[in-house]
Formats: structure tokens, C-alpha cells, sequence
């Protein structure tokens, strides 16, 4: 299918503003899986967009394609939005970790509302807008074979058309399959105008006639979502640009019915920032819950989210929710692709992280801590809370901490070598950390203190520290030896595992040599 699209090069602001105050905007999911990080996206301009324009924000559930559906899907879908604090005004909310449908145009779901397709589907039928089709499978099959064979593109001949209003009712009644189409006159142009993407024009001979209601009963999506986007009274269709495409398909059903022509407003794609093609599960996963898993602020990724296709008027990049429906508008959203980048994410997140209060922190991380041995009843509050002042500027994510910190809590195993500084000699180390572990028996464990203590034996500053701080942490890369002993000598035993930490290198070195 050819489209014909032709931006607007400039376009006003004012086409855009919305001056209609009742806005009502859907989104409008299948439950075929986990939501995916991009529909999360359709999720938050769509909530942006009613909130701005103090309009309504509706759930429709399309479960229409029955093979696809996966347990659990709907479930997910009401619960992120709730836990994203997206929650919709209309079809279903979260209630006690129930679901609840609200509404005046319901049933919110699509399974639901076979009837009324049906019905609709009739209308067409009485207009002489739709017809009966009983071609077979194999009919239709060897009528794709012989266009493809002239270089045609595969269309229905109509053939069904031409049967009379008795051989229909006969066939019908003999219990024929049947499906039900739509009957496209070819030779006249479809166009809308996109508020994103311009002016979008295509002629109705590249235009199947579509099925409208399936041999099953169901619907096909353009004619539920016609249906529903107008009996639920939607003033703007926002969705991915994938679904540009089956928009002129949707506006012959509005003119076939007669109905008004909502606005529509398709949101750019979400690119691979390797492969700049759209964001596929072949990334990895790209559900929202395993950006969760992985240790993204909610608030972090719906930052990053919003740039993802629009960007503000200032250069402000750090957006809270109300902020967000405070300077967002359709007019900033843009047509190129947006491309998927993780550093970003990342960035966002170390931010949203660093401003997070220590009790905040500790909440989001409180099963990280735990799985890496932290146990509240053993510990210090304060202890905890110097750890975590220690990490939170080097976080990326909150799954790290637990890795991070695990040494605070659990004797670190760690390789003999970690110990050695650069090139120096095992001896060095081991002689050092001896003296090391002699003076801090007793001795001040400060900076000025153990700087002091290297210079009064004319020790190599790294010859000293390196090997202390690994033997405290068992890592290659933690917080500084005077930092980690600070925190340990909060605890009444944090002497001790000092000691038994360089006791343990010093085993350790002692075998290397
Ligand atoms: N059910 C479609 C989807 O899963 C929604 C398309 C639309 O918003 O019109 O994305």
C-alpha cells in the first residue's frame, strides 16, 4: 500500500491547541503480553494530553484477536498504569488489587460488546455498505496466487457482491461460513489530517474490502475501534504510528456510518538504538516490569519516556508528573523516530536517585539489601544509612546496590591478587597489612590518622590503602578504606571486622608468597 504524505512544513500552534474542552482520549491496549516500555509511553501522552486539556483518560481493553490473548495481560496492563500513577478516568482501575471497571460507556471491553458490532455490522448491511462474503479459504488462496502472479496487489474481486439478497438469506440459512466486508467504492481519495504528521492521503483502489465481523462473530480492529472510539465518544485518536497506515480504513467506516471524523494524533515510533528499527523483544525484554526488575525509578523512566518523541520549550530536562502535564502539548510531539537509548535511561535514573531521601532509598532497595544479607533487627539504623549515603551518587540503578554493598554485611571472597598494588611485591603488602592490622588493634582509623601512620614508617601511600580498602570490600572498585571504616565503627563490633577482614588478606597474601 502506497500512502502520500504530505507534512505541513510549519505547523501553528494554534491548529494544535485543543479548544474543545471536553477531550477524550483512550488507549485502547490488547492484552497480548506484558506492557511494553513503548505502550507505557502511548500511556503517559495520553494522560498528558487529558490532563492538559482537562479532559478524560479511557482504558478500552481490545481483546478482540482471542488467539493472542495471554493470561495475566489485562491484570498487567491496569496495574502499571496504576503503579505509574497514569490511572486512566474511565474503563478499568485498580481498586484493593481489584479490578475495577467505571464508566458510562462500558463495557470497556471488547469481548463484551459483540453485540453491539453486530448491530452496527447489520446497519452497514441494510446501507449497502457491507456484504455477506462466503469465499473459502482455498477460493481466496488461489485468487492471492493468480495477482501475485500478474504483479497485482492481493485484493477480495468482490465476487460475493454480485450474489442476490435470496442466495445470501439461502446460504445463510443453510449454515454457510460467512464473513462480513466492507464494500469499498474505488477511484476516491481518503485523507485526514494528522496533528502530528500532517496530511495523509491515499486512493480507495489501494483499499481492500475489509473484513468487518470474522466467520466467528468477532470484529476485526477497524471495525471495533471505529465503533467504540465513537459510541465512547473519543475526540482524538492517539496511538503509535504503526496504526497510520489502517487509518484510512477507519475513516471509511466513519463515512460509511456517517459519523464525525475524530482528530488523530500518532505518536513517532521508539527506535533500537543499534538497529534503528523499532524497539522489538529481539532487544531483550522490553516489558515494563523488567525495566522495574532491572531497578529504574518509576519517575525516571517516565522522564525519559516523555522525550521520547517530544521535547519541552526550555532546555529543562527533569520533569516531575505535574510538570510534565504543565508544558506538554501535541505540538512538540515529533515525527522523526525516537531513538531507544539506554545511557539516557541510565542518566535520568542516577539523577532521579541522587534525590531521592535516604529513607526513600532505603524503601526502594530494602529487598536488594536483604537478598545481599542486610537483616533490620541486626543493624543500626545509622549504619544502614551511612551505606547508603556512601552509594547513592555512584548508583545507576537500584539493583546494583545489593552487589554494591554486600561486604557490609557478609565476609567478601575475593582473589589473593586484588590485593597487590600496580606491580608491587606480595612481601610489601603482606609486611604492611600486618603493620596495618598491629596499629588499628587500637589506633585511630580517621584519614589524617592513617596518612600520618604511613608517613611516620615511610610506607608507598598506594602500597597501604589499596590493600586495605580491597580487604575491607573484596572489591575492585568500592568506596575508600577510611569511608568503609567509618561505617563499620558504627557498629559495636565494627573494630573487630576490621580486623578480621585484614587478618583474612593477610592469610591470603601469605599464600600467594
Ligand atoms: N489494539 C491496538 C493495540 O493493541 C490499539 C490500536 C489503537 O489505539 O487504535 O495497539
Amino acid at each position: 500500500m502506497r500512502f502520500r504524505f504530505l507534512f505541513i512544513g510549519f505547523i501553528s500552534i494554534n491548529k494544535h491547541t485543543i479548544m474543545n474542552d471536553k477531550v477524550r482520549v483512550r488507549m485502547a491496549p490488547s492484552p497480548t503480553g506484558l506492557l511494553h516500555i513503548g505502550s507505557l509511553r502511548t500511556a503517559l501522552y495520553d494522560f498528558l494530553i487529558a490532563r492538559k486539556n482537562s479532559g478524560t483518560f479511557v482504558l478500552r481493553i481490545e481483546d478482540t484477536d482471542q488467539n493472542r490473548l495471554v493470561p495475566g495481560a489485562i491484570e498487567n496492563i491496569i496495574q502499571t498504569l496504576s503503579d505509574f500513577s497514569l490511572t486512566p478516568d474511565e474503563g478499568f482501575v485498580m481498586e484493593d488489587g481489584k479490578i475495577k471497571e467505571v464508566g458510562q460507556f462500558g463495557p470497556y471491553l471488547q469481548s463484551k460488546r459483540l453485540e453491539i458490532y453486530s448491530r452496527y455490522a447489520k446497519e452497514l448491511l441494510t446501507k449497502k455498505k457491507a456484504y455477506y462474503c462466503f469465499c473459502t479459504p482455498q477460493r481466496l488462496d488461489e485468487l492471492r496466487k493468480q495477482q501475485e502472479a500478474q504483479k497485482l496487489p492481493p485484493r477480495y474481486d468482490k465476487f460475493c457482491l454480485k450474489l442476490s439478497g435470496e442466495e445470501v438469506q439461502a446460504k445463510l440459512a443453510a449454515g454457510e461460513s460467512a464473513v462480513i466486508r466492507l464494500n469499498v467504492e474505488p477511484g476516491h481519495m481518503v485523507a485526514f489530517d494528522d496533528l502530528v504528521f500532517g496530511r495523509i492521503e491515499i486512493s480507495t483502489s489501494e483499499i481492500d474490502d475489509q473484513i468487518l465481523i470474522k466467520s466467528d462473530g468477532f470484529p476485526t480492529y477497524p471495525m471495533a475501534v471505529v465503533i467504540d472510539d465513537h459510541l465512547m465518544e473519543i475526540t482524538h485518536i492517539t496511538r503509535g504510528d504503526e496504526f497510520i497506515s489502517s487509518t484510512p480504513k477507519h475513516i471509511l467506516l466513519y463515512e460509511a456510518f456517517g459519523w464525525e471524523i475524530p482528530k488523530f494524533v500518532h505518536f513517532p515510533p521508539v527506535l533500537s538504538k543499534t538497529t534503528k528499527k523499532k524497539l522489538s523483544k529481539r532487544e531483550g525484554d522490553v516489558s515494563v516490569q523488567s525495566f522495574l526488575d532491572k531497578g529504574y525509578l518509576k519517575p525516571a523512566i517516565l522522564n525519559f519516556l516523555a522525550f521520547l518523541g517530544w521535547s519541552p520549550k526550555s532546555e529543562q530536562e527533569i520533569f516531575s508528573l505535574l510538570e510534565l502535564v504543565q508544558e506538554f502539548s501535541i505540538d512538540r510531539l515529533h515525527k522523526a523516530g525516537a531513538i531507544f537509548d539506554l545511557d539516557k535511561l541510565d542518566w535520568f535514573n542516577s539523577t532521579y536517585i541522587r534525590n531521592l531521601k535516604i529513607e526513600e532509598l532505603f524503601a526502594l532497595t530494602l529487598h536488594y539489601l536483604t537478598e545481599a544479607g542486610f537483616e533490620t533487627e541486626k543493624y543500626p539504623k545509622a549504619f544502614l544509612e551511612q551505606i547508603l549515603s556512601l552509594e547513592q551518587s555512584r548508583l545507576t540503578k537500584l539493583s546494583e546496590i545489593g552487589e554494591r554493598v554486600a561486604y557490609f554485611f557478609r565476609q567478601p571472597e575475593y582473589d589473593a591478587s586484588l590485593l597487590i598494588w600496580k606491580k608491587s611485591e606480595p612481601q610489601t603488602i603482606q609486611a604492611n597489612l600486618l603493620k596495618l592490622s598491629e596499629y588499628l588493634k587500637t589506633g585511630d582509623a580517621s584519614e589524617t590518622a592513617i596518612k600520618q601512620f604511613i608517613e611516620e614508617r615511610q610506607l608507598k601511600t598506594g602500597e597501604v590503602l589499596w590493600p586495605l580498602r580491597a580487604a575491607l570490600s573484596g572489591l575492585t572498585a568500592s568506596p575508600g578504606p577510611f569511608e568503609i571504616m567509618e561505617t563499620f565503627l558504627i557498629l559495636p563490633n565494627g573494630r573487630e571486622i576490621i580486623l578480621q577482614r585484614l587478618d583474612q588478606a593477610l592469610q591470603k597474601i601469605t599464600g600467594m608468597i
